[in-house]
């Protein structure tokens, strides 16, 4: 019997190793792995080059606390500010923290300005920010809060796609509007160009903060560093987490100068928040990511993904409504409950993850291989051949 409590559905397969894009089961099964932590294992797993940067930074010191200066972290942030929007960084450990960071540093944006009313955040109904009380009552969503208590105050609601109560929603006490770039959980849905250069003007026009989780879809998993990237907007917040870390936990919070402004000393704090160890191995991440031409290639790959499974979609029409996806993150929309789908796959040597909205996962590391994808395409068309 399992001493671990029962809060997750785990599935029985169990691995011992994985290597790149694959994992190797206790059972001597080899699987292809495009679940990779969900979006996490951005590089596949054991790197080599991530395994060195750790241990080589592991013989030298793991852990200091805040109090003092950490160049690991002082050159993570530096390159994350100057390839993107973001002026500031603070360092978290997981992708919760870095949106309840966001959330803190939104409001704390308006109390320096002598505006502390000014502190609700708008979001969109069952989204997805984490699982701490606050990002639950964010994603105001009834199954994650059912039994979790009073009501986290200070959130209010548009649903997805509503443009005009969205606008609604806005309030003289609204700070931000916090929405994912590429909807995860919510079974991938990516929001268009210009929706969110849309956002960008509404928020200028009534003078409150962009913020978006790019928990998921950032850190080149749009094949562009961020998902935003494409509509060429800034935001003012962005919080990150799953990819940065290829693995090992890490988080963040990037802002623009006049939101980090207000995050003065003892406001905010992580105990393990970009300790040298976590720091080596997002330097080492960035390493890879930065190097010319890898998120090209993640763009050509994705598009080479997306268009095979298009063309499933056409020969398969009454079991796959929708592909949806940016760059590696990758939806098969079903139009049945796709658990069973999800199995057939796992049988075939298949690993995927599953969405809301009867969606199939699809989340290879940004460095698969065609002939990887193409295994996995001829996967599926079996599953659904079979299913058919
Ligand atoms: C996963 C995720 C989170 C929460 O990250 P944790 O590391 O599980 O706390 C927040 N926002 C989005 C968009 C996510 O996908």
């Amino acid at each position: 019997m399992s001493a671990l409590a029962k809060n997750y559905n785990r599935r029985k397969i169990a691995f011992k190793r994985g290597r790149g894009s694959f994992l190797y089961s206790t059972k001597g099964k080899k699987y292809l792995d495009f679940v990779q932590g969900i979006a996490v294992n951005s590089l596949g797993h054991a790197n080599p080059y991530l395994t060195k940067a750790m241990n080589k930074q592991a013989k030298k010191v793991w852990h200091v606390s805040n109090a003092f200066t950490i160049p690991e972290s002082e050159k993570l942030a530096k390159r994350l500010t100057q390839k993107t929007f973001a002026d500031y960084v603070i360092f978290q450990n997981s992708g919760v923290e870095a949106t309840e960071a966001a959330i803190k540093a939104a409001r704390r944006y308006f109390y320096s300005i002598g505006k502390p009313k000014k502190n609700r955040i708008l979001c969109i109904k069952n989204s997805f920010h984490g699982r701490t009380l606050a990002a639950i009552f964010a994603s105001g969503s009834k199954k994650m809060t059912e039994g979790f208590g009073p009501k986290v105050p200070g959130f209010d609601h548009f649903n997805f796609g509503d443009h005009k109560g969205l606008k609604k929603a806005i309030t003289k006490n609204t700070a931000a509007i916090m929405i994912e770039t590429a909807m995860g959980e919510s079974g991938i849905k990516v929001i268009p160009d210009w929706c969110l250069r849309d956002l960008r003007k509404i928020c200028n026009k009534k003078k409150i903060l962009l913020i978006l989780d790019e928990v998921q879809c950032g850190v080149g998993r749009s094949g562009k560093f961020f998902a935003f990237e494409y509509a060429k907007i800034k935001p003012d917040i962005v919080p990150i987490a799953k990819g940065i870390g290829g693995g090992f936990p890490i988080g963040a919070v990037l802002m623009n100068k006049k939101v980090a402004i207000a995050m003065t000393p003892g406001s905010h704090g992580s105990t393990f928040g970009g300790n040298p160890l976590a720091m080596s191995v997002g330097n080492a991440v960035l390493d890879q990511i930065f190097k010319k031409g890898f998120l090209k290639n993640v763009q050509k790959l994705s598009k080479h993904f997306i268009s095979e499974l298009n063309q499933i979609k056409e020969d398969y029409p009454e079991i796959i409504k929708e592909v949806r996806g940016i760059g590696l993150l990758i939806g098969l929309q079903l139009y049945n409950d796709q658990t069973k789908f999800i199995k057939k796959l796992e049988d075939n040597k298949l690993l995927t993850m599953k969405a809301a909205e009867n969606v199939v996962r699809i989340l290879p590391p940004l460095n698969v291989k065609k002939q990887e994808i193409d295994v996995a395409i001829k996967i599926i068309r079996k599953v659904c051949d079979k299913l058919n």
